[in-house]
């Protein structure tokens, strides 16, 4: 019931979303028309590195399909362990609904991969992530080093201030870290600009990140999670994208550039944790030194894809949903009554119908797509993931993580803001178009070839 209620929520009542939907779409759609685009989708992409929506349905159209087989598989799997539940209990087993899912997916990840996390913290300790982890990889793929200046004024005495040098020994910028959680900080993590590299006004960059790991009592190291870890990561790429700028004017600096390609340079650091050569650098016991055991390690990044079927299919039905309101012309919207059959066609003609994983947002309360600036852009998160493991795979085509690989990365894409249109800067670099084969493999949804025999 509570599931029921909560996909019903904004569809009729007296917070009805509905017409507003219809009226937003409208004005949108003669928005575009007026400007000269046959729709709102085709005026809105034209300034993403994504370009159009013909390019943006065939992400979204090779990505479903994939992901829903994998879900498919995954919901095989949680029958499986209904059924012997209910055998075990020696009732009647039930079909796998949506409201089961969650739970269920809970209890047949934890049966496949047990590890404890209490395991596998010790072996990630913030001093040694940041060191021998981030820094560590950012001196073998472009030549950096890191020197701490205790020196220079802090806002917080838990601020750390970094200078940032080049391998020739010339200055980059500075680099704030502010690690621990705080009451009066914004949770979550983040990248920031200080002071935008500019060229025309001599500017170097000065940028932070931010984390909200758990403070540790004096004189306790700070032990992480595999998820912070990567975090850790993912906002220092954001960091590096800032830092790297080389651009003239200020306003074309750094992270200047649309939503779907804002989150390519901080996707890419995060795979840098999976590298095994930085993975068995940085992922040491903090009391003993040991490396990780590779069993443990095997386990810890095989478990970091359970559920991706699941994960991707509801987001790119949600991303489809999104494209179908905003590729209309004003004639084409539905009326009022029809809202939610519209959607539902959608997702049939696309292949994404399927009970037990609901779009992860339905129509009638899609922020992002009707109030929260992801208008036509919510498949953004994935495009940018795109490019990242395209780039990841380009690495490994060429020799893997060499300081000559990450010259030309921080040359063709790290460096230039946005002094060139985002897509064509990836195709500089990587030689062509994005492909969606390398995303496949990351998120595991590249199914075996051979039929599973379960
Ligand atoms: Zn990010």
């Amino acid at each position: 019931r509570i599931y029921r209620a909560s996909i019903a929520r904004n569809n009729g009542g007296e917070a009805d979303n509905t017409a507003l939907v219809v009226e937003i779409v409208k004005l949108r759609a003669r928005q575009a028309k007026l400007l000269g685009y046959a729709n709102y989708a085709a005026y809105s992409l034209e300034d993403e590195s994504a370009r159009s929506p013909e390019a943006v349905n065939k992400m979204l159209g090779q990505l479903g399909p994939a992901a829903l087989l994998k879900a498919k598989s995954e919901a095989a799997d949680i029958q499986g362990l209904i059924d012997a539940e209910a055998k075990a209990a020696g009732v009647k087993p039930f079909t796998l609904q949506p409201w089961d899912w969650a739970y269920y997916a809970q209890k047949a990840r934890k049966a496949r991969y047990s590890f404890d996390e209490a395991q596998v913290k010790p072996y990630f300790e913030l001093d040694r992530v940041i060191k021998d982890g981030v820094f560590y990889a950012a001196q073998v793929l472009y030549g950096l080093s890191f020197k701490e200046r205790a020196d220079l004024p802090v806002y917080h005495p838990d601020v750390k201030v970094y200078e940032v040098f080049n391998a020739d020994g010339s200055q980059l910028g500075l680099l704030y870290r502010d690690d621990f959680e705080r009451p009066n900080k914004d949770g979550g993590a983040w990248m920031e600009s200080f002071v935008d590299q500019s060229g025309l006004f001599g500017l170097k960059p000065v940028v932070t990140n931010n984390l909200n790991i758990p403070k540790p009592p004096a004189g306790q190291p700070a032990l992480l999670t595999l998820d912070e870890v990567v975090t850790l990561y993912h906002e220092f790429g954001h960091a590096l994208h800032g830092l790297f700028s080389d651009v003239k004017y200020p306003a074309l600096a750094g992270l200047s550039v649309p939503a779907d390609f804002a989150e390519y340079p901080s996707q890419i650091n995060e795979m840098f944790v999976r590298e095994p050569e930085i993975l068995a650098h940085f992922a040491r016991h903090y009391q003993t030194g040991e490396p990780m055991p590779k069993a443990l390690q095997d386990k810890v990044l095989a478990a970091q894809t359970y559920g991706e079927g699941f994960g991707t299919s509801e987001y790119v039905a949600a991303a489809m949903i999104d494209q179908a309101w905003h590729q209309l012309s004003e004639k084409e919207t539905p009326p009022v009554s029809r809202v939610m059959a519209f959607e539902e066609a959608a997702l049939t003609k696309n292949g994404m119908s399927f009970n037990p994983i609901p779009p992860r947002y339905h129509t009638p309360y899609f922020a992002h797509a009707f109030s929260g600036g992801y208008q036509a852009a919510y498949y953004a998160y994935i495009w940018s993931e795109v490019l990242a493991r395209d780039t990841g795979n380009w690495f490994h085509r060429h020799g893997g993580l060499t300081r000559a690989n990450g010259d030309f990365f921080r040359a063709k894409v790290l460096s230039r803001g946005r002094t060139l249109e985002p897509g064509v800067m990836f195709e500089q670099f990587y030689g062509g178009a994005p492909e969606i084969g390398p995303l496949l493999d990351w998120r595991g949804l590249t199914l075996p070839k051979t039929p599973a025999g379960r």
